[in-house]
């Protein structure tokens, strides 16, 4: 099958690249391996999006979702599992098909960072989560914990509170968090405990989860807190295998590098949204998926007025 552009990844930056993509008369497909959405599908509010002042990360990407296919072909859960540059085009290989593409837009976005301590891969989806807004509800009534000490950690705690857990700790490895200070204030207004110092060491239970244990990074005493529910929330890590496969350039922390037009080292290669490391707000990676879509006109032998 031919197209002229293939987006890979839809996320905001992905459906947003759809729009603009299509919009230009550029043919386009949008692969994802999953339903699609990105990391912002399960955010529980979004409150920072211009024009919403209050909306679910679900709701938001059902809207850019169905906008996007307005404009261009999206292939959910089909996984690109290769990308061979050739003389004058691009071979993509999926789950399903090969494809022959003019032009290729990287909005692969990130994924969850695990902890690598025991008892995490054993208890995921037995008491351990990375997702509140999908996972929090069958805790209503029980005692959880948050891990992490950024903006995600404290808005899932908040969200849990509200969805009716009991106890709601967020456990953060320093003494200081990284979260905005609005975050930390609300999250302590509604009664959620902060333990501030602690490393997890190991996660328990039999069937499900029963307890963390805990490391003072201060005093390395070791503490055993009776638990029912554990979220990860420390942090994304970059999907850039595809982009290895091309020889794009990234940066150390394994991002991919591009110029201000979202070209990367590789002629037709582009890339949007939360893979380009930077702030990574759905506002960023919507903006960067539109120029990044019009930049690939350059590639296709077509014009784009600006
Ligand atoms: P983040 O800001 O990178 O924070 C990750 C947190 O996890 C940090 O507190 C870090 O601790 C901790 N951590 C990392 N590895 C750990 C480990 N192995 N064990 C224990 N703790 C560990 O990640 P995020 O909260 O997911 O946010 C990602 C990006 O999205 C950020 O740029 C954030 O600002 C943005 N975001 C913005 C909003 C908003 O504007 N409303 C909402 C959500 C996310 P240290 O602090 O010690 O490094």
């Amino acid at each position: 099958m031919e197209y002229e552009l293939a987006v890979i990844g839809a996320g905001p930056a992905g459906f947003s690249a759809g729009i603009y993509a299509g919009r230009a008369g550029i043919n386009t497909v949008v692969f994802d391996k999953g339903n699609g959405g990105g990391l912002a599908a399960i955010a529980p509010n979004i409150e920072n999006y211009a024009g919403f002042e209050s909306i679910t990360g679900v709701e938001l990407v059902e809207k850019m979702r169905k906008h996007a296919e307005k404009y261009s072909d999206l292939h959910m859960y089909e996984e690109v599992i290769s990308i061979k540059k050739n003389n004058k085009d691009f071979t993509i290989e999926t789950t399903n098909d090969k494809y022959k593409v003019g032009a290729v837009l990287l909005a692969v976005g990130t994924d969850h960072r695990k902890l690598d301590v025991p008892g995490e891969k054993e208890f995921t989806g037995r008491g351990v989560s990375y997702c509140a807004t999908c996972d929090g509800f069958f805790f209503k009534g029980k005692n959880v914990a948050v891990i992490g000490g950024g903006n995600t950690a404290l808005i899932e705690s908040i969200y849990l509170k509200q969805v009716g857990c009991k106890t709601v700790y967020v456990i953060h490895r320093r003494d200081k968090l990284r979260a905005e200070k609005a975050y930390e204030d609300e999250a302590v207004e509604k009664g959620i405990q902060i333990l501030f110092n602690k490393i997890v060491k190991q996660i328990n239970g039999d069937e499900l989860v029963k307890s963390l244990t805990l490391k003072d990074a201060k005093t390395n005493e070791e503490l055993e807190l009776p638990i029912d529910g554990i979220f990860v929330s420390i942090g994304v890590i970059p999907q850039n295998e595809l982009a290895k496969q091309l020889k794009v350039k990234l940066t150390d922390q394994g991002y991919i590098i591009v110029d201000p037009q979202m070209r990367t080292n590789i002629r037709g290669v582009y890339a949007a949204g939360d893979i380009t490391g930077g702030l990574r707000q759905v506002v960023t990676a919507v903006a960067e998926g539109a120029i990044a879509a019009l930049s690939s006109t350059e590639v296709l032998g077509k014009s784009y007025p600006y």
